[in-house]
């Protein structure tokens, strides 16, 4: 299965992500697909860990070349999904967590649309993500918080979409929520 996790800037994607590979009951079945990405690392930030990182003529290449399975636009930056992580993790029987843009989840579902489920993750309320995203790093700024913000209330259009809703207001239970959508459990 491919489980695409989406949602505005700053709703706790990858937060909730990462929690969900820690637990034992999952880790081993699941892959977390890292993006390649022409954004600036952010302070914390891991090459390989959180993106591959890219210059844009890269990115160009790496399109060209067919690696990258789809991609998106986002505040002038490229980001892409890399083909390979994603064709050897369902050879090999594993899981993909990926998380993606609305346009990233269309374009992922109609190319296994089968095998692909998809999460929007809500954030408790627009002044909450406004304060996310600015706690997330200092570095970004007012400007770049301003315009995730307007993005989110667009991404918040599109949750009727998606098979599955769940909003990440207690982290913790939040994990559990997607634990058990993942673990297909329970429909949350
Ligand atoms: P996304 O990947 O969707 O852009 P992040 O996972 O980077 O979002 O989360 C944005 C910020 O919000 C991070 O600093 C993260 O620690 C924080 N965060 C995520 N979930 C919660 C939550 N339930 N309560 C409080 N802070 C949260
Ligand atoms: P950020 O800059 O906050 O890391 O990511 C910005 C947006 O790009 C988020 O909505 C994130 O989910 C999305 N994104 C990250 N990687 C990819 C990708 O490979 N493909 C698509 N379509 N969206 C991505």
């Amino acid at each position: 299965m491919i489980f695409v996790l989406s949602g505005p800037s700053g709703s706790g994607k990858t937060t909730l992500r990462d929690l969900l590979l820690k637990d034992k009951s999952v880790k081993n079945k699941f892959v977390k697909s890292v993006s390649f990405s022409t954004r600036p690392r952010r302070p914390g930030e891991k090459e390989g860990r959180d993106y591959f990182f890219v210059s844009q003529g890269e990115f160009c290449r790496l399109k060209r070349a067919r690696k990258i399975l789809e991609w998106t636009k986002y505040l002038g930056y490229y980001y892409g999904t890399k083909k390979e992580l994603v064709e050897d993790a369902l050879k090999e029987g594993k899981d993909v967590l990926l998380c993606l843009d609305f346009k990233g989840m269309r374009r992922v579902k109609k190319i296994y649309p089968k095998k692909t489920k998809t999460i929007f993750i809500v954030p408790p309320s627009i002044q909450e993500l406004h304060k996310r995203i600015k706690g997330r790093s200092l570095e970004t700024k007012d400007e770049e918080v301003g315009e995730r913000v307007n993005l989110a209330k667009r991404e918040l259009e599109n949750i009727s979409l998606y098979d599955f809703t769940l909003r990440n207001v207690n982290l913790k239970q939040a994990v559990k929520g997607l634990k058990d959508i993942v673990l297909k459990r329970s429909v949350v």
